[in-house]
């Protein structure tokens, strides 16, 4: 009762007090009426549970004010209902006590009206309960409710067999109708309590257990009543029973009235389940006994009726059940299951019986859920579910394979038809996505099977569309249709791999340089060292087609200190020739995880005697993002030894910008995909000279990469920009080369200042 405010309390002391002397009056054996106990005493409790209840409801509606002064509208008109309930029960005894001369001819008597008052109250005080804290999952509690009830009707109906019978031969006798409706009432309550304590978990059934209890020894004392009217006499212990039962359910009241702190709507489980279950094997109970001995009419009716409504949850619940299984809980599509279990049934279905399997996987998803966290992941799924859907016809199959993956079942789609939907869904994700002010850009790579020419089943298309998949994101064509020579690059990426052990181990790895130039002065001061394999078979390697590799191989530390050693070498035989030139080496995201990076890049540039600015490290925005703190540990350490720090790719990675004013940066390299359209598109050249400006306003140089033309080198002039990098100036390009460059170069510097 701790919910109860202290100047109430003594309320509930009185009432009790008042209650347990009634009670103990009753059991003092004495004959007939007496005046103080059946009178004074019966009255006086009563009247006391009804002022509790009424200053219950008093509470409820008032609400309680809370610490930012508002008030908690609680106005509960479950609680103003059932302090009427009992005082019209209570009204109903009085008027039976002020008319106790009559005799029980007269029943049924006024006071019944006011006892059935009191079912009617107390019911619409639970379904206002219901209503205000089950919103949304009404229909199966009323359910429950229902065959609850009319389990426990048929229960009772068998136990009134004799009553019920005798109602049914006499009909005319309106007392017998009453003395039924009553236990009938009271299990009507009790079920739809059952009902609702089942749908709210264990919690709510603790708060309940008053009214229920309270509501048990009421329906008991009815029952003996209904069974036995006319042993019943005014102040003999069936009236201790009934006034206990409205001290119950005041209590309940009581605590009603008081503030609640949240309502708690658990979770439902298996009771929720053990209500119909029950009721099904009462009702089954009732029907066998029936077909054994005479139970009332009534009885077998109720039986056969909870047995018809109590499957109607079941069934439901059976067809939720089948559906959350087939479906994926983010994005409400078919899951993979679902997908497994639909195909087959549509392959070869439709007027051309042919098929196409599209399997789609996003590009750069974990880049996603690393640097902006899974919340923003899982709500780009859910978006790019619902654009692909969009794009899809009603009888096109689409499912959310699990991660980032999603397949779709094409019918009637051959080859070419596959092709022009993968081109439609790679331009419904082409439009930016906009999460949380965010705006994302996405693009995925897909690969189709076609169903019959490349298998015949699920698996094996599902297998092709794989490895077609596989060969869309390596060449990063965005689809790709399988092809049989596709199922040898499984084989062709675990050779790759062995190769690229021995690689690294017989120097198969070389650096190519290409100059940055200043363009202020028009001059090269640095290079960016870009590592190339020399594959024995294949030729020169790109480190597209074998960083990934790497990176998967865990060779990426190794692969690191190679190109650091054949940079640093490289930087110091420039200098030893007497041109000085910086060297920029790209760190991947994964040498965040190397605490010694810095101890071991110092070690290196002391061992060849050369300035530690002779080094710039360029890191991505996913390495700045992965683990913050490691991150400005690592790289101010690298900084405090004198080397530069570059943010490469700048404005492709997923990041915020806040990383810029609290990481030790300097540089900014602007990624190809902003310089590439800003000659021919105003709004990228305000984005770059926009870039240009935040990068100085920071105290940050600017670099551009990809700059393959005069007109966006001569912007980038205008604009202010520091440094630029691309094939204008020159290709990546071999040591040995980039020497007879930098020669002719100046050779041509000479000859233009001379002339
Ligand atoms: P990045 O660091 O952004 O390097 C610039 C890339 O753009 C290089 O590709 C370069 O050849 C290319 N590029 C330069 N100018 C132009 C241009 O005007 N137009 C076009 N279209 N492209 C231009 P590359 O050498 O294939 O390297 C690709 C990426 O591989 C690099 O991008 C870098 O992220 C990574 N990478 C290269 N070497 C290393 C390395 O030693 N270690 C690590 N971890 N990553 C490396
Ligand atoms: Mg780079
Ligand atoms: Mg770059």
């Amino acid at each position: 009762m701790s919910a109860v405010p202290l100047r109430w309390r003594w309320s509930l002391w009185v009432m009790a007090g008042l209650v347990l002397a009634y009670v103990i009056g009753l059991m003092v054996p004495d004959s007939g009426f007496n005046p103080f106990v059946d009178g004074f005493l019966s009255m006086a409790s009563e009247w006391a549970c009804v002022a509790v209840c009424w200053a219950a409801a008093y509470r409820a509606g008032r609400g309680r004010r809370t610490g930012r002064g508002r008030r908690e509208g609680h106005g509960r008109p479950e609680v103003l209902l059932a302090a009427a309930a009992v005082t019209a029960n209570t009204l109903g005894d009085t008027y039976e006590l002020i008319q106790r001369e009559t005799s029980f001819a007269a029943y049924p008597s006024p006071a019944d009206a006011a006892y059935l008052l009191f079912y009617i109250l107390f019911l619409a005080s639970l379904m206002m309960l219901v209503r205000r804290q089950l919103r949304g999952s009404t229909t199966s509690l009323v359910l429950d409710s229902v065959v609850g009830s009319l389990g426990a009707a048929s229960l009772l109906a068998v136990l009134l067999t004799p009553a019920l019978n005798t109602a049914a031969a006499n009909p005319a006798s309106l007392g017998t109708v009453v003395a039924i409706a009553y236990p009938m009432l009271d299990l009507l309550l009790l079920a739809s309590i059952a009902g609702i304590v089942a749908s709210h978990g264990p919690e709510a059934g603790r708060r309940w257990m008053l009214l229920v209890s309270g509501l048990v020894i009421f329906a008991g004392a009815d029952v003996v009543f209904a069974l036995a009217p006319d042993l019943y006499v005014i102040g003999t212990p069936l009236d201790a029973t009934w006034a206990i039962a409205i001290a119950l359910i005041t209590l309940w009241v009581d605590r009603s009235g008081a503030p609640r702190s949240t309502t708690s709507r658990g979770t439902r489980n298996v009771s929720a389940v053990a209500v119909p279950a029950v009721s099904i094997l009462a009702g089954l109970g009732v029907l066998i006994l029936a077909s054994q001995v005479p139970v009332s009419g009534l009885a077998v009716v109720l039986a056969a009726l909870t047995m018809a409504v109590a499957t109607i949850p079941l069934i439901g619940r059976q067809r939720v059940l089948r559906v959350l299984s087939r479906t994926d809980d983010l994005t409400g599509l078919p899951n993979r299951r679902a997908f497994y279990a639909d195909v087959p049934g549509r392959l070869g279905a439709g007027d051309s019986r042919r098929s196409a399997l599209l399997l789609l996987d996003l590009d750069r998803f974990k880049e996603v859920n690393d640097s902006l966290g899974h919340d923003v992941g899982d709500r780009l799924l859910v978006q790019v579910g619902v654009r692909l859907a969009g794009a899809l016809r009603a009888t096109d199959l689409l499912a959310r394979l699990g991660g980032d993956e999603f397949g779709v079942l094409l019918v009637n789609s051959g080859h070419d038809e596959a092709v022009a939907v993968a081109v439609k869904l790679r331009a419904a994700l082409a439009e930016p996505f906009l999460l949380e002010g965010i705006t994302l850009h996405s693009s995925a790579s897909m690969g189709i099977a076609v169903h019959p020419e490349q298998g015949n089943d699920v698996t094996a298309l599902m297998r092709k569309a794989d490895m077609a998949m596989y060969k869309a994101k390596s060449t990063r064509s965005g689809h790709h249709v399988y092809q049989s020579d596709d199922d040898s690059h499984g084989d062709v990426r675990l050779r790759t791999l062995q190769e690229l052990r021995t690689a690294i181990a017989d120097d198969e790895l070389e650096l190519h340089y290409q100059p940055k130039v200043d363009l202020a002065t028009g001059d090269v001061q640095g290079v960016e060292a870009l590592v190339r394999w020399n594959h024995p078979t294949r030729g020169l390697l790109l480190p597209e087609h074998f960083l990934d590799l790497v990176e998967e191989a865990g060779l990426m530390h190794a692969l690191t200190q190679i190109v650091l050693n054949k940079a640093l070498d490289q930087a110091a035989l420039w200098t030893a020739q007497g041109e000085p030139l910086t060297i920029a080496v790209n760190l991947s995201a994964s040498s965040l995880v190397d605490r010694d990076l810095p101890d071991r890049v110092g070690a290196m540039i002391d061992s060849r005697g050369l300035p530690a600015s002779v080094l710039t490290l360029e890191v991505t925005e996913e390495f700045l993002l992965n683990d913050r703190e490691r991150a400005r540990d690592i790289l101010t350490r690298l900084r405090a030894l004198g080397v530069r720090i570059a943010v490469d790719d700048f404005g492709t990675g997923y990041s915020s910008l806040a990383y810029l004013r609290d990481l030790p940066i300097d540089e900014l390299k602007l990624d190809q995909s902003f310089v590439f359209p800003m000659i021919n598109d105003e709004r990228a050249a305000t984005l770059v000279s926009s870039a240009i400006a935040l990068a100085h306003s920071l105290g940050l140089q600017m670099v551009a990469e990809g700059v393959e033309n005069s007109v966006a080198y001569n912007e980038l002039v205008r604009f202010g920009c520091d440094s630029a990098q691309g094939y204008l100036v020159s290709r990546p390009v071999p040591a040995g080369e980039l020497d007879v460059w930098l020669a002719d170069r100046k050779v041509t510097a000479i000859v233009r200042g001379a002339s």
